[in-house]
């Protein structure tokens, strides 16, 4: 390859369409193509085989299909699944799969690093930040599928990468445009097709962003709280000095298609000592009255340095109980794949740690 190839995985199907019509090719040849990359996951033109000789040949000269390179992937005992994401720049992010028995979510970074600093977030301490694009986005849940083998796509509905979570590295409505662009081609039905209710996005409150993921994607929403009073998530959640908890909850009454069917999940991370008494239980049962919410308690996972613990088992179990008495689901969440440093806020590019740790940049075991 002397020219560099353009690629067509996280072309939207515009960008597609532009692409086959600028080769002299009638528009619907897009459809094809489209089919072979999102619900075939082909990666090899010469194995498009609806596409005549000729076309595949120029493809091949022009184009590539091709997902970020994977350079460390580890299976934790728990059967969890990290892959560490080397981009072009060599930048790196990781993306996670969570199995259950017959099911599973992916969860999918939309940054390097996170120019947001929540205190209790490996991400947040790491330097270098940048968007990811729509198709390092899309490449993720592709080369999840790729290591399942779950191509062409189930059509039975029996597939074990069955949900997406935007719970991965970086905020994702700091990037709406290319996290809009992958979920769109991830949700087309001509493609991977999976649907608005299989996925959710996580953000720790960027309001101004809220309304527009709701009518344009429709997906479910999670609402990163972790605090019921704004001095200490402020600390928290620093993000919330510019958007404090009354605009977050107005902006979570106002989301799109949030009703007692599909409620708006409120992460919190059980801190110590910190966030995690009785009364702050109480008062979150008296803040989100009238919101469809469900509670998400998350055992504070400790990395090196972090300047919190977690709460004790009975400590979480009561806080538990008194957002269950005052009638929300709040189910207590069981770390995964913590062996691997893949649970929640753990995840940090090993590019970074690998400078101060003077080892190879990929081995974290
Ligand atoms: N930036 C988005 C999505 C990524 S973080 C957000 O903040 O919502 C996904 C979830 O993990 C968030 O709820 C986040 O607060 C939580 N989290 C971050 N660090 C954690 C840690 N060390 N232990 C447990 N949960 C953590
Ligand atoms: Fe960024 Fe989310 Fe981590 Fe906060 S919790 S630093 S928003 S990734």
């Amino acid at each position: 390859m002397t020219m560099e190839h353009k690629n067509l995985a996280g072309l939207s199907r515009e960008e597609l369409v532009a692409e086959v019509v600028a080769m002299g090719e009638k528009p619907f040849r897009s459809k094809q193509l489209w089919h072979w990359i999102y619900h075939r996951g082909e990666t090899d033109f010469d194995r498009m085989t609806t596409l005549a000789q000729p076309l595949r040949t120029a493809l091949a000269e022009n184009y590539v299909v091709k997902r970020p390179r994977v350079s460390n992937m580890q299976t934790s005992g728990d059967r969890t699944r990290k892959w560490l994401v080397q981009f072009g720049d060599h930048q790196e992010a990781e993306t996670v799969f969570i199995p259950e028995d017959d099911r599973g979510a992916v969860c999918i970074s939309s940054q390097v690093g996170c120019t947001l600093t929540c205190t209790f977030c490996r991400t947040g301490t790491q330097k270098l930040v940048r968007n990811l694009t729509a198709a390092e986005i899309v490449g993720q849940f592709m080369l999840a599928r790729d290591s399942y083998d779950e191509w062409p796509t189930p059509t039975d509905g029996g597939r074990m990468i069955s949900n997406i979570v935007m719970m991965g590295m970086g905020e994702p409505l700091l990037n709406y445009d290319n996290v809009a662009k992958a979920l769109t081609i991830i949700m087309d039905n001509e493609g991977i097709a999976l649907s608005k209710r299989r996925i959710t996005l996580s953000t720790s409150g960027i309001v101004p962003m809220m309304q527009r993921c709701g009518e344009e994607l429709g997906v479910n929403l999670a609402v990163s709280l972790h605090a019921v009073r704004d001095e200490l998530r402020d600390v928290l959640v620093p993000i919330n000095r510019k958007h404090p908890i009354s605009e977050l909850l107005d902006a979570c009454r106002a989301y799109p298609g949030a009703n007692n069917a599909r409620r708006i999940t409120f992460e919190y991370v059980m801190l110590k000592g910190v966030n995690d008494s009785d009364a702050d239980a109480k008062e979150l049962v008296r803040l989100l009255q009238g919101i469809p919410a469900k509670f998400n308690l998350i055992p504070f996972n400790a990395w090196e340095g972090a300047p919190y613990e977690c709460s004790s088992n009975t400590r979480m179990r009561r806080f538990a109980e008194i957002l269950n008495d005052g009638g929300f689901s709040a189910p207590i969440r069981v770390p995964r794949g913590r062996d691997i440093l893949a649970a929640c806020g753990q995840l940090k590019s090993a590019s970074v740690r690998g400078q101060r740790q003077a080892g190879p940049a990929n081995s974290e075991r």
